[in-house]
């Protein structure tokens, strides 16, 4: 069976702000139903690809595909698309209803029309029906973002784009809403487009995740593939507690780890690597009772630990490194801060990546 056509496909798409390359070559597909989240840091270049691909920015170069038709020029009101940005962008002085209805409005659809397929919405979204006059101001933080989706969704866009619609949310209610986004997209069986800086936030989300950074897209996968095998340091960086140690490859093939003072042995690495990170995530690193427990220890002293609800946290100081180790609650470490301890880890539990 022939692979599913592409519902949006980007060409060596370049964005240039005078000398500055904001988008720099990006090609990609993104699958018709698919949940594709960019992540990079601020000013990668993530806004203006957003931008291009909602038609409110023309590429520099490179081609924007819908469909397999060229849209380079189409604007973006004439996109079967739709843009739900950060500041949510709702009419403070206007009721739930009037803003979920704005763009059926501007389209001519009748009020009756209107009200129903605005009540639809809000019932899909969850929103009480004697929202349906309340004015927007009045809405919690929770069902103003509810209330921006619902307004995205009433003109039935094809694609929906996300800039950071989550990151001025504190963090109870930002974990609520990634899960409600995710159950929106499983609901309406649409294409989601999202930005963020928060690869944990991505990871939660998505089918696949491209990570950017200054402008081109460096790794793209399932967050699994990302999570697993992160291709350099910056992208292992993004992934929050993970333990980085500078290596060196010896003549023997084992791994020289000046900053802690030990060898360890080497997970299958990539081809002529010599020099760069080896990276083992916070629970891959264990309390060992005796060196042999694990192909690789360490000698630390334990400096700190923090309750996690289901998980725990600890911090051990091993030269000049902080390593994290997290544990289930009920394999948690049994002993006292500064208490001298052994930790370590196995080959197969570790990635190799560059700089
Ligand atoms: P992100 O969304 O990842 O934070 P942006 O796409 O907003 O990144 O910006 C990428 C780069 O392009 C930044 O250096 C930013 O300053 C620059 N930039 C964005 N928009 C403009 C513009 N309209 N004019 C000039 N420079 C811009
Ligand atoms: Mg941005």
């Amino acid at each position: 069976m022939a692979e599913p056509a592409p519902i949006l496909r980007m060409v060596d798409l370049t964005k240039q702000f005078g000398k500055l390359t904001a988008v720099d070559n990006v090609s990609l597909d993104i699958v018709d139903g698919e949940f594709f989240t960019i992540v990079g840091p601020s000013g990668s270049g993530k806004t203006t690809l957003l931008r291009m691909l909602a038609g409110l920015e023309k590429p520099t170069a490179g081609d924007v595909l819908l469909r397999e038709q060229r849209i380079n020029n189409v604007p973006a009101n004439k996109r079967p698309t739709c843009m739900v940005f950060q500041s949510l962008a709702l009419f403070n002085h206007r009721t739930v209803g009037q803003n979920i209805e704005f763009s059926l409005k501007m389209r001519g659809v009748s009020r009756l029309e209107r009200r129903a397929r605005c009540l639809e919405l809000m019932d899909m979204l969850r929103l009480p029906k004697d929202y349906y006059g309340k004015s927007v101001t009045k809405c919690s933080g929770g069902e103003q973002q509810r209330v921006a989706l619902a307004r995205a969704l009433a003109s039935d866009p094809d694609i929906l784009f996300f800039d950071e619609p989550l990151s001025a949310i504190d963090y109870r209610l930002r974990k609520l809403l990634e899960v409600e986004l995710k159950d929106l997209h499983r609901a309406t069986g649409k294409t989601f487009v999202y930005i963020t800086h928060s690869l944990e936030e991505a990871m939660v989300m998505s089918d696949r995740i491209g990570i950017m950074r200054e402008g081109s897209l460096i790794q793209i996968g399932t967050p699994n593939d990302i999570y697993t095998q992160p291709l350099n340091k910056f992208v292992s960086e993004f992934m929050g507690e993970v333990n980085l140690i500078e290596v060196r490859t010896g003549s023997d093939g084992m791994l020289d780890c000046d900053s802690l003072k030990i060898r360890a042995t080497s997970p299958t690495k990539p081809a002529g690597f010599t020099d760069g990170f080896l990276v083992i995530r916070s629970e891959f690193m264990r309390f060992l009772a005796a060196p042999s427990e694990a192909e690789n220890h360490l000698r630390g002293v334990l400096y700190n630990e923090y309750a996690l609800g289901s998980r725990v946290q600890y911090h051990v100081r091993a030269g000049e490194h902080m390593v994290v180790i997290e544990k289930l609650r009920e394999q948690a470490y049994r002993g006292s801060l500064n208490d001298d301890v052994i930790i370590g880890w196995d080959a197969k539990d570790s990635v190799l990546v560059s700089d």
